[in-house]
């Protein structure tokens, strides 16, 4: 972390700030300028989060220079994290489709679509039994009644179930019937929800905040790890922006970019961001693209009667000419890319 002080700060100022700094417990190490003095604080600055820094005599700007997100981080594990659920894995290069419907509805269409999932190529089933609405006139799920469904659908095709948990309070029901437990938009800032789930030895997909940034989602990741679960999976579901159009803007430059940043294994979601059926093909196609570890797709037989979120399910012919165009794909690799950029010779041509 680093203390840049302001123009023409006193030195009385400056000395203040440096015994301050010491005094929490930190060595500095000083840079003298012409203009501006710049104090390098030294060490683990974990203790100083929270800490008024900005406010100390003299200074200007506080920078952070290593991330505050440090199990989550490439700096201290290099090599991709690479995630098993019973057999399917995914991140490190390994890429897995995980299809089903929103919410897990009849025990017919969730076997019906697990079997839709599975003959086109899904390697997991995801489907909700606890529902985060935002009225609490509409469904809320069927709660253990469809996680039992989801059970039989898996017991039919051998798909590892995905299903989403909204409370502390429902941690014991969801961890019997779970293979991954996903963790929504609106939870991905419950700390409390997050240590807990921190404390299980079961995969997480962890959704981005419904406005979150790409650092909160990691911070959000770096709350699992610190209590011990290491799998952890980034889903970007796109955020709330000034944006009509669509259901929430993804931005997908973030899939290289937090490739750069973390370790861990980053999927898409083009349902939840796309919000309407017409254009979630052309969206998971484009997560793909540009060289995500997978898609969590939402299909249904018969949107027009499912329960939640019918605008934007795949009907299974959908799903099926999507599965056939990923097939035909070569996904951008970022590593690749950094791979040959470090051999160019030049970054200037002068013809
Ligand atoms: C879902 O996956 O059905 C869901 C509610 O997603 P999100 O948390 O991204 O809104
Ligand atoms: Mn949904």
């Amino acid at each position: 972390m680093i203390l840049v002080m302001k123009v023409g700060a006193k030195e009385e100022d400056i000395n203040a700030t440096i015994n301050q700094i010491k005094e929490w417990g930190h060595d500095v190490s000083l840079a003298p300028g012409e203009k501006q003095t710049v104090i390098g604080i030294i060490g683990d600055k974990s203790d100083l989060t929270g800490r008024p820094l900005s406010t100390l005599p003299g200074v200007s700007k506080v920078l952070e220079v290593s991330a505050p997100y440090k199990r989550a981080s490439r700096e201290f594990h290099p090599e991709d994290t690479v995630i098993d659920v019973d057999g399917v894995k995914i991140g490190g290069g390994e890429r897995c489709v995980i299809a089903g419907p929103c919410s897990v509805d009849t025990l017919e269409n969730v076997i019906y679509l697990a079997k839709v999932a599975k003959e086109n190529g899904a390697k997991m089933l995801r489907g909700g039994a606890y529902k985060p609405r935002t009225s609490p006139y509409t469904f809320q799920g069927h709660e253990e009644e469809g996680l039992k469904m989801m059970l039989e659908a898996k017991k039919e095709t051998g798909l590892p179930i995905v299903t989403e948990l909204m409370s502390i309070k429902d941690i014991d029901v969801v961890y019997k019937y779970a293979d991954v437990i996903q963790i929504g938009a609106r939870n991905s800032q419950n700390f409390p929800l997050l240590k807990e789930i921190g404390k299980l030895d079961k995969p997480v997909i962890l959704k981005n905040g419904i406005a979150g940034t790409m650092k909160e989602h990691l911070m959000s990741a770096e709350y699992i790890m610190s209590e011990g679960n290491d799998n952890v999976i980034l889903c970007l579901r796109g955020t709330r922006t000034f944006e009509s159009a669509v259901r929430n803007t993804i931005d997908l430059t973030l899939v290289p970019i937090m490739q750069q940043l973390t370790h861990l294994p980053i999927i898409v979601d083009p349902s939840h961001a796309a919000g309407k059926r017409e254009f979630v093909s052309s969206l998971a196609y484009a997560g793909m693209a540009v060289g995500a570890d997978g898609l969590i797709i939402e299909v249904h037989n018969c949107p027009k009667e499912a329960l939640s979120d019918g605008d934007q399910a795949l009907l299974p012919r959908d799903f099926e000419y999507l599965m056939q165009k990923l097939q035909a794909l070569t996904p951008w690799s970022q590593k690749e890319w950094v791979e040959f950029d470090k051999q160019k010779q030049t970054d200037c041509i002068k013809p």
